[in-house]
């Protein structure tokens, strides 16, 4: 209480230094606190984002999951208007798949589709999105390309598969080959990414029609009949 310092300055002066200490003490004390909790919450920010990376990954493939691809369609749709660019999407499912989990296992299946996932992600730009869509069906969507360049970039992708030789590494066994049949379409304005990979859908039901191993554009299709 400085009522009872009374007037001695050097009391006043020591009881003023006393609480200038008290009130450094203080300080230092918070910061430290403040720091611990600095830390504290980047750790949490750090485990969320990778939570969230997680949600966006499929753990056989590594890819993109639905979610994600849900994610990017919806930018890349709403660049595309913005900007009147094209974009366009290829849906790939391998052919006969079925064969390499009943002949030699699930494994063996599984690591196909792992094959396929990554010859895919190696052939697309890093500005393209390549997804896991369903079981053993893939989907690239490439902003900024239209239809033919879109089915070019599907070809590349198809055309590496059919020359690549695997074989098993337990028993050196020669597998059969891995072909896909790839249905391609470009996103029409103001339509819902459903709509546009229904059309992807279609084509690539003709391309295994054809004798997969091939790629089928939405140009190709009957033009729907109107229904009603
Ligand atoms: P098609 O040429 O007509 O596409 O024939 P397919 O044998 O590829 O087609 P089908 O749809 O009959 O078989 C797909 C199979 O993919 C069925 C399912 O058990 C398998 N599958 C789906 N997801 C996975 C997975 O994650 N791992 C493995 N090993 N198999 C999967
Ligand atoms: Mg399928
Ligand atoms: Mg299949």
């Amino acid at each position: 209480d400085r009522s009872e310092i009374g007037t001695d300055p050097r009391l006043l002066i020591e009881t003023l230094m006393k609480e200038l200490s008290q009130a450094a003490t203080r300080a230092t004390k918070l910061e430290a606190q403040f720091v611990e909790k600095s830390r504290e919450l980047d750790v949490i920010r750090e485990s969320l984002s990778q939570s969230e990376e997680r949600a966006r990954t499929d753990t056989l493939t590594g890819l993109p999951n639905r979610r994600a691809l849900e994610e990017f369609f919806r930018n890349a749709q709403a660049q595309a208007m913005e900007q009147d660019q094209p974009l366009s999407v290829f849906l790939i499912d391998i052919d006969h798949f079925k064969q390499f989990n009943d002949k030699f296992g699930h494994g063996v299946g599984d690591q196909v589709l792992r094959l396929v996932g990554k010859a895919l992600r190696d052939r697309v730009r890093e500005y393209d999105l390549a997804a896991r869509y369903g079981g053993e069906e893939l989907i690239a969507v490439l902003p900024g390309a239209d239809l033919d360049i879109c089915k070019a970039a599907a070809e590349r992708l198809r055309g590496a598969l059919a020359e690549c030789k695997i074989t098993r590494r337990s028993t050196g066994e020669a597998l059969p080959g891995i072909t896909v049949s790839i249905g391609v379409g470009q996103f029409q304005f103001g339509e819902t990414m459903e709509d546009l990979i229904d059309r992807c859908d279609r084509a690539l039901y003709q391309a295994k029609k054809r004798g997969r191993n091939c790629i089928v554009t939405e140009r190709e299709l009957e033009p729907e009949r109107a229904v009603g």
